[in-house]
């Protein structure tokens, strides 16, 4: 069963948001405008697999066309957060990534699940290079801030200790 379906042409509002402490944190893809936005949930795995897949889109890229390895990206901020509450929250099934050349835009395509788990919701989104690279910057700063990893296991360390399965 299909449900909503959203699409947006250059957003104002694309951001990757944390909530809860390190260790328990959920993450957010914000998408819209100030008024008028969604929140996707998504894992962490979701989000570096998202930040990886970005990068290496970049780097094709500016390997493609040159003018992009020049152009500095937009540095991440904090002011473009979004006010009041999200028109829908959805959790992120499949996130694919695409490039128009002609347009010179990103597309995304998310297959979101809605509360029941039941509506497939699919989240369309066009955004140019530079808003590509900052969420590809943002959702690995986030990623990082996270808890340390084990330097043995490469696993992340809680506040409460680890139990390193290579310090046997
Ligand atoms: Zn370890």
């Amino acid at each position: 069963m299909l449900g909503k379906s959203y699409d947006f042409d250059e957003p104002g509002l694309l951001s990757v948001i944390s909530v809860g402490v390190p260790g328990k944190r959920t993450f957010f893809l914000v998408i819209g405008e100030k008024e008028e936005w969604i929140r996707l949930w998504l894992e962490k795995e979701h989000l570096e697999a998202l930040s990886i897949a970005i990068d290496q889109f970049i780097v094709r890229l500016s390997q493609e066309l040159r003018q992009y390895s020049n152009e500095p990206s937009i540095q991440s901020s904090g002011d473009d957060l979004p006010v009041g509450l999200p028109s829908g929250e959805f959790e992120v099934d499949q996130i694919g990534i695409g490039f128009d050349n002609e347009k010179v835009v990103f597309e995304f395509l998310v297959h979101a699940l809605g509360p029941q788990n039941v509506d497939g919701i699919m989240v369309s989104c066009r955004i140019n290079p530079r808003k590509v690279r900052r969420l590809g910057n943002l959702a690995r700063e986030i990623c990082a801030a996270g808890r340390p990893r084990c330097k043995l296991c490469g696993r992340p360390i809680d506040p409460t200790g680890h139990d390193c399965p290579m310090q046997n």
